[in-house]
């Protein structure tokens, strides 16, 4: 196992009623900023819930944070968030609203062009205090300190991370997620099992606990992901999903193990470039990037064969193909088409991620950083 620090100070309220805590969690005197998207919480009775639990509080919102939330409309939040004092965000939604919220949290106090928060990933030594109600299963945005934000203006797409942004607490009410539409559940699903293996499916490191708590999450999203779309009331199903996508990537899994985020930094420019949302990138991505480091990921992907997918049969390369196909087919059985081509992308734009991404600096990715710019357009190939 690999030396590591594990901090994770995030408190969570988990379940039916949680939204009440609300009135307890936030500082009585807080003046509160309450974000939100495009108007969801609105149509399913979330917002109603939280202006009951802040009765009588000093509250002002923002709506219209969009997915793959904007630079350019975070930056009339932090205006507005200046100009009335506001010392505490509340940011309710799914992970768009979550991530655009640490931006603004990280921008108030950020003296300068807040972008080079994200694009030259200035120090934060700042942030608002913020909290979260989400209704969305799939990022983990509720329990670490990351987002990824877009610049409109550019099309790109970057993250930035640090300590200070992550929530004070974050509430997980199963119930706020009834509403969702199964693209959306899909999609978070997809989300949830894609960051789990990006720290798992590497090389072994004799890291027998973080396999184990690993392989159960992707179990349970295998099970818990398909009763969810075959039986949306199934309360118990949203919730077993929502703590499977907390745990996906709150910091626990990936301590001490090495992680390979290439499916999200290729998926970041497919989304940049084409709009195709975030958990249907990583979907279409990750098994080209399994079929193209099958070599170096030979140990970690016969344990996935067997320990996920029961295949024990057969010869090694049969297996490892046996599970990148189970991969795939997983994505497609809730819904999340999974080549370049359904989304009608053709091979014209392999050699625009490619350069997008060499723009940036030298192409090192992947858990030995040996994915380089000419891979990037062979996993992409594959993907077509
Ligand atoms: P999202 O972009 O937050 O939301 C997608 C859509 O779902 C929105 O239209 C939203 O509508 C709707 N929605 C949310 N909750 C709903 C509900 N309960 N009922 C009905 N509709 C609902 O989706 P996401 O997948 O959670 O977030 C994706 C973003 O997170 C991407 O930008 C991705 O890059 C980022 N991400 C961050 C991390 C991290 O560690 N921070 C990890 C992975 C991905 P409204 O706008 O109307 O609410
Ligand atoms: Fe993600």
């Amino acid at each position: 196992m690999q030396n590591f620090t594990f901090h994770n100070p995030v408190k969570i309220l988990f379940g039916q009623g949680q939204i009440r805590a609300l009135a307890t969690e936030i500082p009585p005197a807080a003046r509160i900023l309450l974000t939100y998207g495009g108007g969801s919480i609105r149509s399913n009775g979330v917002y109603d819930q939280i202006q009951q639990a802040l009765k009588g509080r000093v509250l002002f919102e923002f709506g219209g944070i969009e997915p793959n939330p904007t630079l350019e409309t975070l930056n009339r939040a932090v205006a507005l968030a200046r100009a009335e004092g506001i010392d505490f965000l509340l940011a309710v939604g799914g992970g768009s609203v979550l991530d655009g919220t640490k931006f603004i949290a990280a921008a108030i106090p950020f003296a300068g062009d807040s972008w080079q928060i994200v694009a030259s990933h200035a120090p934060v030594t700042q942030a608002i205090p913020m909290g979260t109600v989400l209704t969305l299963p799939a990022t983990g945005s509720e329990m670490n300190g990351t987002a990824v934000i877009t610049r409109g203006a550019t099309r790109e797409k970057l993250y930035f991370s640090s300590p200070l942004v992550m929530p004070r607490f974050s509430i997980l009410d199963p119930e706020t997620t009834f509403s969702l539409s199964e693209r959306q559940v899909g999609n978070g699903v997809a989300d949830a099992f894609t960051h789990v293996v990006e720290q798992y499916l590497t090389y072994p490191v004799n890291a027998p606990l973080q396999d184990r708590m690993a392989e159960a999450i992707l179990l349970t999203l295998i099970e818990e992901g398909p009763k969810t779309l075959a039986q949306p009331e199934d309360y118990d199903a949203r919730a077993n999903l929502m703590w499977c996508a907390t745990l996906a990537l709150n910091g626990l899994i990936g301590a001490g193990v090495p992680q390979d985020w290439t499916t999200h930094a290729i998926g970041h420019e497919l989304t940049a470039l084409h709009g195709i949302d975030h958990g249907r990138t990583l979907a279409i991505v990750l098994p080209a990037v399994l079929q193209h480091q099958r070599k170096r990921k030979r140990a970690k992907l016969l344990q996935y064969a067997e320990r996920i997918w029961g295949l024990r049969a057969g010869d090694e390369e049969s297996r490892i193909d046996g599970a990148i196909e189970k991969t795939r087919a997983f994505f497609e059985s809730v819904g999340v088409p999974t080549r370049l081509a359904d989304y009608s992308v053709s091979a014209e734009t392999i050699p625009v991620v490619v350069e997008r991404l060499a723009g940036r600096g030298p192409v090192a990715l992947g858990e030995h950083q040996d994915i380089d710019a000419a891979a990037v357009g062979r996993i992409l190939a594959l993907s077509l």
